[in-house]
């Protein structure tokens, strides 16, 4: 097999599955991340003597692929099983929320599986590619930070939400145009709460409905978390949207007001807010993963394979095996 170069677009757990496999297959790949580490909406937010997980929450295992790889990271402490105390509101009704699945998070934060990942990879942070071109036989990336990157790749793939995907590469090539525009994805307000002490609520996660909130959670009730008592408190992915150009201090005050409304009384807590302009959604169609041999490009994510950080994972890993055929 040739060893190909390629450059991989985007540092969450799909584009670093992927990279990891074709790393394995004997390829060079080179990670380009706009953030300023790896993980992606699987991050976890930092402050003086607190940590807030404010993107996925916890994730589940059920291809047996995956689980073999959850099974290796908890075998290395990178995660553990969580098994908080979980109610479900609706209609002003609280009940508790019955269900087998094994809830599985990052320790100490949720990013750790992505920089488990990420050790070893080449991986270029703060640079966010905004423009790509194909001449000679190799893809071509320009970043807003570092302008062009010197070096070109035999193979692009872009490990980017649809969205992203859509304004980045669909002049490219027009089955990009027609998959990322249906990729139907939504924004989520996530709000991180710090309490001098723990308050006295009967729950340490719930999922709500038919509020503007949809999920609450107690982050010092997850593994190995230490520092000040924290929580996070996620929008609804309508309401979220419908309001995603809501000033910070608005959408705030609307979520407090609901979160007393459910029990969790923030008087006094330290509060910061963070906007996930594409949080969830996926194409109608799971495609698994997108790939163009004529143009040596492809696409990963969680948005092709029906969300959800499994549905990352997996769509990486397939792309990869899909490449080295
Ligand atoms: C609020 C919230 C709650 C969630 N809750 C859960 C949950 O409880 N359970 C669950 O399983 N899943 C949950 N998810 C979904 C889960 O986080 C995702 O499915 C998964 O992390 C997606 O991984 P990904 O690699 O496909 O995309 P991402 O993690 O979005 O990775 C894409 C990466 O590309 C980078 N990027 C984008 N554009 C560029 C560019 N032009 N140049 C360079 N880099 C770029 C981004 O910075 C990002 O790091 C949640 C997500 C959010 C936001």
């Amino acid at each position: 097999m040739t060893k190909k170069t390629i450059a991989i677009i985007g540092a969450g757990l799909a584009g670093l599955s992927c990279a990891v496999r074709l790393t394995a297959l004997g390829h060079h790949v080179e990670l380009f991340e706009k953030s300023r580490g790896p993980a992606g909406r699987m991050s976890t937010k930092r402050g003086e003597g607190w940590a807030a997980d404010h993107g996925a929450q916890y994730f589940t295992a059920r291809d047996p692929l995956f689980i073999e790889q959850v099974k290796k990271w908890v075998a290395d402490q990178t995660v553990a099983l969580w098994t908080p105390e979980i109610k479900v509101y609706e209609a002003n009704q609280w009940t508790t929320f019955l269900s087998q699945d094994l809830r599985y998070v990052g320790t100490p934060a949720m990013n750790t599986p992505a920089k488990q990942l990420a050790s070893g990879l080449p991986l270029h942070t703060s640079q966010t590619i905004d423009a790509l071109s194909h001449k000679d036989g190799h893809w071509f990336l320009h970043s807003a930070e570092a302008g062009d990157i010197a070096k070109g790749f035999d193979e692009l793939i872009l490990a980017i939400p649809g969205p992203q995907a859509l304004a980045l590469a669909q002049h490219l090539d027009p089955d990009i145009k027609t998959i990322a525009g249906q990729s139907n994805m939504k924004g989520c307000w996530t709000l991180m709460a710090r309490f001098e002490q723990r308050p006295e609520v009967a729950f340490e996660a719930a999922f709500v409905n038919q509020e503007i909130i949809s999920w609450v959670a107690r982050n010092s009730s997850k593994p190995q978390r230490t520092g000040q008592e924290s929580w996070t408190i996620q929008a609804n992915p309508l309401w979220s949207q419908e309001f995603i150009e809501l000033g910070k201090e608005d959408v705030a005050d609307q979520l407090l007001a609901c979160a007393k409304k459910l029990g969790l009384d923030c008087t006094g807590a330290e509060i910061s807010m963070h906007r996930w302009r594409y949080a969830s959604g996926s194409t109608t169609a799971t495609l698994g993963f997108y790939s163009n041999p004529a143009l040596h490009l492809g696409m990963c994510g969680d948005w092709l394979n029906g969300g959800r950080v499994e549905g990352a994972w997996l769509s990486g890993y397939h792309l990869a095996n899909q490449f080295a055929e």
